[in-house]
């Protein structure tokens, strides 16, 4: 049984990323696992996400609001969370489909989350000295191949080449694609284009802020021909309305060696900062500021990674008044570019120098836990879902709300420290 995400080496099929997550269902003590169906792709793959939760009765609310032009919004879960207000996080990757190392990092999160999640849900101490009355609630879901018939493509031929999803954009790839999908075919279809999944979304699809949403079919970044009119981007939207999400992480790479990591709120778009409450920017801003400090470029697109994008899902989850961030992994120097092609054949060894590479830059709560000082953590009080004596040193601090468990002392017993965890208060 696959039970380790770096035994997988760098290339995951999607067969092995869905054995890997279907081996956690009865894996944990406390956390059960839910199998979300979410359609298929414009080639007829599933599209299916799992779901971690502690609390698998509890029903979300649906809420299909309309999205909103006006961005001025605050997000879904108030300044002091009740019990009743469920944090949902989504973490997704793969959205492009040769940004491999924002998979590998998905699952690495995966991994460490889950496991320390259930350890300290398991420990009945923790939870008799909770100060909340009720059983804390943890929900997680992870959509990893968001677009897997690109990815599907890119092993194919070990290039990385195919960003966009496989919509025919022409009769001649329409045969390609109607073809049992030989090498040769694959590798025609590897250099073509179709849509953009991360400029279907309808936040500035188009307007005065789109940018960089073609309209041209067969283009890089084709925003295709209406808001949501792939199966990938409704898959998404389904996801996030139906389960109620609350916050939102993508997972993204850079291109090459020696660019920086990125740490993106919204907008992504021209929208400008005006149109976000100044309160809701100043929480984004505090939040990515320390992982400033630690080499990332933070900001709004335009900030971090230099051009605007219309039709994204930051602009459309954080329209929806979920806590958005995009996190772009910096390539391992071992790689020569995004899709680290130089390792398909290669096993753990080599995977693990590219997964503590990726990892060492992409673990953003273990990141913020190393740079917040103990006092702020502390005196802040920024956090507050559950509420734990821990007994060991152990630390949960969340990045917008996110998990992370880790060493913070090393005589426990001398000081037991309250932290916190889930859900960011402002
Ligand atoms: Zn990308």
């Amino acid at each position: 049984m696959i039970t380790r995400a770096s035994e997988l080496g760098v290339h995951p099929t999607a067969q092995d990323v869905d054995k890997w997550f279907l081996n956690h269902q009865g894996l944990h003590n406390s956390i059960s696992m839910e199998r979300i169906s979410l359609g298929k792709s414009v080639q007829h793959r599933t599209l299916f996400a799992n779901r971690f939760t502690n609390t698998p009765d509890r029903l979300t609310e649906f809420s299909d609001e309309k999205f909103l032009t006006n961005h001025r919004l605050e997000t879904k879960i108030s300044s002091e969370p009740t019990e009743d207000e469920q944090v949902v996080i989504l973490m997704q990757s793969l959205i492009h489909g040769n940004e491999v190392l924002g998979l590998l990092t998905l699952m690495q999160i995966a991994e460490r989350v889950l496991a320390e999640v259930d350890t300290l849900l398991s420990n009945k101490q923790n939870l008799r000295s909770s100060s909340l009355k009720s059983k804390p609630s943890f929900s997680i879901i992870f959509f990893p191949i968001v677009n897997p018939d690109a990815y599907h493509v890119n092993l194919q031929v070990n290039a990385g080449c195919r960003r966009t999803n496989l919509r025919p954009c022409s009769k001649e790839q329409e045969q390609i694609i109607q073809l049992n999908l030989s090498d040769k075919s694959v590798f025609a279809m590897c250099y073509t284009n179709a849509v953009d999944l991360n400029r279907n979304f309808p936040a500035d699809w188009d307007g005065q802020y789109s940018a960089f949403s073609e309209e041209h079919f067969c283009s890089f970044n084709h925003r295709g021909a209406a808001p949501f009119s792939e199966p990938e981007t409704q898959a998404v939207k389904k996801l996030v309305l139906e389960y109620n999400v609350t916050h939102f992480i993508r997972l993204h790479s850079r291109a090459v060696p020696r660019m920086q990591p990125l740490l993106i709120h919204p907008f992504a778009s021209f929208r400008p900062m005006a149109d976000m409450l100044p309160q809701t920017e100043a929480k984004h801003r505090q939040w990515v500021k320390l992982m400033r400090l630690r080499g990332y470029k933070v900001g709004t697109a335009l900030e971090a990674i230099e051009y605007a994008a219309g039709g994204t899902t930051l602009d459309w989850t954080f329209s929806q008044k979920i806590m958005a961030f995009v996190h772009e992994a910096a390539v391992p120097n071992v790689c020569t570019d995004r899709w680290c092609g130089e390792y398909k054949n290669l096993h753990t060894g080599n995977s693990n120098i590219i997964l503590k590479q990726t990892i060492k830059d992409s673990e953003i709560g273990s990141i913020f836990v190393k740079l917040a000082p103990e006092d702020q953590i502390m005196q802040s009080n920024q956090t507050s879902f559950l509420h734990f004596w821990l007994p060991q040193n152990l630390c949960i601090l969340s990045t917008f709300g996110m998990f992370c468990i880790f060493a913070r002392r090393s005589n426990p017993i001398k000081k037991l420290k309250k932290f916190i965890c889930w859900g960011q208060k402002k």
